[in-house]
């Protein structure tokens, strides 16, 4: 198609950034070929690149058709904010406001116009009949999987745009969603009758959120201390009821935040102007039910909170998914207690309904898998939504507290005997109850006499419920299925029963919440230049009405406060400072960072500013302080493994697990530690054993290959 500009010169100059993210480049060359294309990338991906781009690079007007008008007006006005002509017509418009942007249409003075599906279909003319007659280069259907009925939004004005490819048979189209499933997705390519067309994909990974599940017991402190460490932050937090949510919002009051409530129940004024609010940084901390945030593009949300259990995993990964859409560091902090489980288990029966109450329950029960697993949380989550992830991510609570295996053979002893000998016929709260000798009338008379009664005074409830739930988790226990789950032994815990096998299990830990903001460590930066330039931010959005986080991301202002631009050409190098908004909102910026220096006795930092390629964030980074970088470190220069151990105070063990990391990342070479003989021979071991009891393989393998051979080799496997 015949184009007047070239993606990556828009790029740089209209928007302000370096370089296309993920497959933006090539979706944008699919579409200016005059192809189609379906895109399913994540929040925060950049999806509105991918047609913004294009339309500023062909001679007429781009349709954007969005369902959601509130976001609408947020992406129109920050186009308008970077010097594009854009505008969009919906159902809130006049009759005469509307009137107006037809003739600018006609006139082919837009670049983009947004509109609403049934907007398409309605008015005097039919919408689509009107577009015939003026240059069209694009259409841009966001959202689509409103299209599909498989889909979990399905939107009948939607349907529609089945009729684009027939009356437009040579503009191309794209279609652009979040969530989608291959159903979904075959049915948008269907019903929009494309037929040169590729589809996009991207990982759903979103590697600058930190997911950290905690114990919800106490967690109200927890809570306070976390916010208290991120008050110029923005965040949701998420509860299950109304009530809750007026409840924890008037608490964090009290304590002095900056919060309010968000629920359907609120009429619909009070719920414009708190959302408002907090769009424009006036409220910090929205308390919210799952109401709130559908068509939220806020970028600058920097936590989220799941104060209850989501009743399944799509809800967590969307809610958290609205953390961070500005590819800054970000987290999502979940407070998971078995109360919640109950709870939601009541709420999940649907009466009459037996196999929807069974697929409820099963979503909730892999929500409760997600809380309780020792491996990492985002294989997790991305493996749910079926795409393969290492086992490491080094940014979610238990890689970065990866817990060492004890010798815990007493301890689940005398676990496993208790199940024995109340015969296999009770919950794991029950079997905690009888080894800590408890009085309650729950507990059978029969059972007061065992032996095994009150041996477990010298641990607390907690304590004995965390090795109850490993031994479930590495197989010496096995809960029946079920409302209330009964723990039986296996073929593995009979051999510990029976035969004195050692158990190795992990101890409690408490996972610590990193107190600073993420950001903090990953930048040096002028904190209060930082804040300094958000006020000016502020003052700005409340002069033009609009949210501070379309004037410049929180990025940008990091941007800044980092590598202290001091003349106008510098501007260009900062990442989301394109022409327009230079020439618009340099100067004042410029000053304020030309006063700061000048009185921190500070130089510009601008020569580090890289040439722009790299992007910020991407693999999360390591935090310094890891011990495993120590000893690989160590290592690196030389030492030998038992040396480092030596030298370091830990287990043998414990250094080899520190490296067999470096082996997952590539960055140590299998070859270094096991030979390429026993390499082959291991490797059918794990094929055939898989690779989680590595005493399994241990004993299936000749004796002279050691456990840090099968170690390292377990770890390759896994890469
Ligand atoms: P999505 O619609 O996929 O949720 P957006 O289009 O709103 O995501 O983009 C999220 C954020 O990322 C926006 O602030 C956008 O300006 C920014 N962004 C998109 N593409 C790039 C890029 N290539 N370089 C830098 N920032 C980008
Ligand atoms: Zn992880």
């Amino acid at each position: 198609m015949k184009t007047i500009a070239t993606p990556h010169k828009i790029l740089e100059s209209v928007f302000g950034y370096p370089a296309f993210r993920h497959n933006q480049e090539e979706i944008i060359d699919q579409l200016l070929k005059g192809k189609d294309a379906v895109v399913l990338m994540p929040t925060g991906g950049g999806k509105s690149l991918c047609y913004q781009v294009p339309a500023l690079c062909l001679p007429g007007v781009t349709i954007v058709v969005s369902p959601l008008i509130a976001l609408m007006k947020d992406q129109v006005d920050a186009l308008v904010l970077s010097g594009v002509k854009a505008a969009f017509l919906n159902s809130t418009q006049s009759s005469g406001e509307q009137a107006a942007i037809l003739q600018q249409l006609r006139r082919n003075e837009l670049k983009l116009l947004y509109v609403a599906p049934e907007r398409l279909v309605g008015g005097e003319i039919p919408f689509l009949r009107f577009l015939q007659e003026i240059p069209l280069s694009l259409f841009a259907i966001d959202e689509a999987h409103c299209i599909s009925q498989w889909g979990h939004d399905f939107r009948p004005e939607y349907r529609v745009l089945s009729q684009l490819k027939e009356v437009f048979p040579g503009i191309p189209v794209i279609a652009l969603t979040a969530t989608a499933d291959s159903l979904t997705k075959n049915d948008i390519i269907q019903q929009l009758h494309i037929k040169d067309y590729r589809v996009f994909e991207n990982s759903f990974n979103r590697p600058n959120i930190a997911y950290y599940i905690k114990p919800k017991k106490g967690y109200f402190d927890v809570l306070i201390d976390y916010l208290h460490a991120h008050l110029d932050d923005s965040g949701i937090i998420y509860c299950l009821s109304r009530n809750a949510t007026e409840k924890l919002a008037e608490d964090l009051r009290e304590e002095g935040f900056s919060a309010a409530a968000y629920h359907a129940g609120l009429e619909k004024n009070t719920r414009d102007e708190r959302q408002d609010l907090f769009l424009k940084d006036d409220i910090k901390i929205m308390v919210a039910t799952i109401a709130f945030g559908m068509g939220i593009n806020k970028s600058n949300v920097r936590f989220v909170v799941h104060a209850d259990l989501p009743k399944n995993i799509e809800g967590y990964y969307q809610e958290t998914g609205r953390a961070g859409r500005d590819g800054l560091p970000s987290e999502a902090i979940l407070f998971f207690g078995a109360g919640d489980v109950m709870k939601l288990k009541g709420f999940a029966q649907v009466e009459g309904n037996p196999e929807q109450t069974k697929i409820l329950l099963k979503k909730l029960d892999q929500m409760v898998q997600l809380c309780e697993t020792k491996n990492c949380r985002r294989k997790y989550l991305l493996n749910y939504f079926g795409e393969t992830a290492p086992d490491y991510c080094g940014n979610c609570d238990t890689c970065l507290t990866k817990p060492e295996l004890q010798d815990s053979t007493i301890i689940a002893q005398k676990i496993l005997s208790a199940v024995y000998r109340i015969k296999q016929s009770f919950g794991a709260g029950y079997v905690v109850d009888v080894l800590r000798g408890s009085n309650s009338e729950k507990i059978r008379e029969e059972h007061k006499s065992l032996s095994v009664y009150g041996i477990g005074k010298d641990k607390a409830k907690e304590e004995w419920m965390h090795y109850t739930k490993e031994l479930i988790h590495y197989g010496y226990l096995k809960p029946s299925d079920g409302q209330y789950p009964v723990l039986h032994l296996t073929e593995k815990s009979k051999d510990v029963l029976f035969k004195g096998e050692k158990v190795y299990l992990s101890a409690p830990v408490q996972v610590t919440i990193a107190k600073e903001p993420v950001i903090y460590q990953q930048h040096d930066y002028q904190k209060p230049l930082f804040e300094e330039l958000k006020k000016l931010r502020n003052r700005i959005a409340h002069e033009e009405n609009v949210p501070a986080y379309l004037i410049f991301s929180d990025s940008t202002l990091l941007d800044l406060a980092t590598y202290l631009p001091l003349s106008h050409d510098d501007l260009p190098k900062i990442s989301g400072f394109g022409a327009f908004k230079i020439e618009k909102y340099g100067r004042p910026f410029l000053e304020l960072i030309q006063e700061y220096c000048l009185e921190h006795q500070l130089s510009t930092q601008i020569e580090l500013k890289h040439p722009k390629k790299l992007r910020r964030t991407g693999v999360p980074k390591e935090r310094s302080s890891d011990t495993k970088r120590a000893s690989y470190e160590m290592y690196r220069a030389g030492n030998s493994i038992s040396d480092i151990a030596e030298q370091r105070q830990l287990a043998v063990t414990t250094i080899e697990t520190h490296l067999s990391y470096y082996i997952t990342t590539g960055e140590l070479d299998i070859h270094e530690f096991v030979p390429e003989d026993k390499q082959e021979l291991i490797a059918a071991a794990i094929t055939k054993y898989g690779r989680l009891s590595l005493k399994q393989l241990k004993d299936n393998l000749p004796e002279e290959i050691s456990y840090g051979e099968i170690r390292m080799m377990a770890a390759y496997s896994g890469r």
